[in-house]
């Protein structure tokens, strides 16, 4: 997690400190290298929610466009608790995935987030592998990876090449991120080689979720590490 409570407050990690975990109250430790992230870590081991994917600089930017206290948000449902990344001052949740997950856990967080849940996928793993194309241009010519198409308007076709297939029954909203400033809506055929899809503007996304865009392209003009 970027955020534990210290003295009732969300508290960024600095070296050698102390805090609490927002979901269980265990103690967490500040993990202040030179490689990952910083964030925070529970003393034992295992995370105590079991949806925990470990932090990235891509979940931080994502996170504070959003700001810390719309991200890492415990929901309580059923007597069940989880950490959800971002929580929209419209009560939409965002959840952010950088790694390969399983189907049954994309499930499980579906049906505990319920609709008004969207996912936002980091797609640098596979942009290479995915290709895409215009809509109704016939001749069936694939030269357009992700990077070289240069009308993001319309819907379009796209092809994945050894798609992350645990994602086909995939029931919310699902956009991949490439790594520029645009988001690619998949509306059919996720986790699949091939299917339909659209560019959003990340800007116009952010602000419609009510996120700080301008802090996003900022970090963007950096370079930041894309993972
Ligand atoms: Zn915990």
């Amino acid at each position: 997690m970027l955020w534990a409570i210290v003295n009732h407050k969300k508290v960024e990690p600095k070296p050698n400190s102390y805090g609490k975990c927002p979901l269980c109250s265990g103690r967490v430790l500040s993990k202040c290298g030179e490689v990952n992230v910083w964030h925070w870590a529970h003393f034992k081991a295992e995370n105590c929610d079991s949806w925990y994917e470990p932090e990235s600089y891509w979940h931080l930017r994502w996170k504070m466009t959003f700001g810390k206290e719309h991200s890492e948000i415990v929901i309580k449902k059923e007597e069940k608790w989880h950490i959800a990344d971002i929580l929209t001052e419209n009560d939409v949740i965002i959840e952010l995935q950088n790694s390969p997950i399983q189907q049954n856990i994309i499930r499980k967080r579906e049906e505990f987030y319920g609709e008004r849940m969207i996912w936002v996928i980091n797609g640098i793993h596979f942009k290479h592998n995915f290709y895409i194309k215009e809509l109704d241009n016939y001749n069936f010519n694939w030269k357009f990876k992700h990077d070289e198409t240069e009308d993001h308007k319309g819907r379009k076709q796209f092809i994945w090449d050894y798609p992350r297939k645990s994602w086909s029954k995939a029931m919310r909203p699902v956009f991949i991120d490439f790594g520029d400033d645009t988001l690619f809506w998949v509306k059919e055929g996720m986790g699949t080689k091939h299917g339909i899809g659209l560019f959003v503007p990340k800007a116009d996304f952010i602000k419609k979720y009510g996120g700080n865009y301008d802090y996003y392209s900022e970090q963007m003009s950096k370079g930041v590490r894309p993972t």
